[in-house]
């Protein structure tokens, strides 16, 4: 089914190999790229609370020799991580609260997140997920029915969103029966996958996976997070072509974050360049204020000047909807621009 051969050693390697064999350690990533060790200890303290970790698809993005390359940035630990600050807290989002049972978080109307894997393929240091506690959320297979049973059971539930840590780290088996199972629940419209593994190993996207997805009755979307536009290579873009191809929509959310992609031509090209991969932008998120991630964040202000740029240079859909996320609230806060911009 394929368009394009696959020729390369790398791409004919399965995911979970792929993942197996991913950077874990600050040392071993400055290797890699060829840079000089810096701030090593302050490293190594910062991935002792959340583990480095860099596929090598993702690694082959990035520039070698270039230490403010922008993806590198997103994953490689940092002293700044390790400051306090004011206002940065473990859970902004509240979500320890809205889980309503183990892996479900129930806090907007309509739609509910199935926890339906703990882990990724990528630690993203600015993730807001870098102190949740999953271990409470590790599903057995009992509790995999009383969250079904959860679903079932309301309604007023019309889409189900996988998320996570990543949902697509579940194999394909343990997908299809989960597919199966909302397959099932008459109430459930369409099925949402929130993922950023395609994007660091794309070999993740297997014909079984696409196969399973549009086969289902189900309307399927695939949110992906991409963040800088050197994240969509040509690796990346072959293997999301089938997705496309089977009806899938793909939609784009990405996190605003200062020295990795707060700029407006940045932003105009990622636009662009998902939109020539079929992808359209859907959210860009203003960083949620995640103890260890304040180095990362852009005051709402700049934020907004950025956006009203973007408004200018860009069409309508391809200008992502800019918001944050508030605890409590049934869904995301969308930022304005005032009248005269
Ligand atoms: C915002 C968000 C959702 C759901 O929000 P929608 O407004 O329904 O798109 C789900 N998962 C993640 C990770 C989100 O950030
Ligand atoms: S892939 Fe998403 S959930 Fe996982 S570490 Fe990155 S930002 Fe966090």
């Amino acid at each position: 089914m394929r368009i394009i051969a696959r020729s390369a050693a790398i791409e004919q390697q399965d995911w979970q190999q792929i993942l197996a064999s991913a950077i874990r350690s600050p040392e071993q990533l400055f290797a890699a790229l060829r840079l000089p060790a810096t701030d090593l200890s302050a490293r190594q303290q910062a991935a002792s609370t959340f583990p480095l970790l860099v596929p090598e698809p993702y690694l082959r993005k990035m520039e070698p020799g270039n230490p403010d390359d922008p993806l590198l940035r997103q994953v490689m630990p940092d002293a700044e991580e390790l400051v306090a600050m004011p206002g940065y807290v473990t859970d902004p989002l509240g979500e320890q609260q809205a889980n309503v049972t183990p892996g479900i978080v129930h806090k907007y109307n309509g739609r509910l997140l199935l926890l339906a894997a703990t882990g990724c393929a990528v630690n993203c240091r600015y993730c807001f997920r870098r102190h949740f506690d999953y271990t409470d959320n590790r599903l057995s297979r009992r509790q995999w029915q009383t969250a079904l049973d959860y679903v079932r059971d309301d309604p007023s539930i019309s889409e189900v969103i996988l998320s996570g840590g990543d949902p697509l780290m579940l194999k394909d088996d343990a997908l299809d029966e989960l597919l199966e199972a909302i397959g099932h629940i008459s109430h459930v419209r369409r099925l949402r996958i929130h993922t950023r593994l395609p994007v660091v190993i794309p070999q993740r996207l297997t014909d079984h996976l696409i196969q399973q997805l549009s086969a289902s009755h189900l309307s399927i979307s695939l949110v992906l997070h991409i963040n800088h536009p050197n994240e969509l290579d040509a690796l990346f873009r072959q293997y999301i072509q089938p997705l496309r191809q089977a009806g899938i929509t793909l939609l784009n959310q990405s996190v605003l974050l200062n020295g990795v992609n707060n700029r407006v031509d940045t932003l105009v090209n990622l636009s662009q360049s998902l939109f020539d991969a079929g992808i359209l932008p859907y959210y860009l998120h203003l960083l949620d204020p995640v103890t260890g991630t304040h180095h990362f964040d852009n005051p709402e202000q700049e934020a907004l000047a950025l956006y009203r740029q973007l408004h200018q240079q860009l069409p309508g859909y391809l200008l992502p909807r800019l918001v944050r996320e508030e605890a409590g609230k049934a869904g995301k806060s969308l930022i304005l621009m005032d009248d005269n911009f």
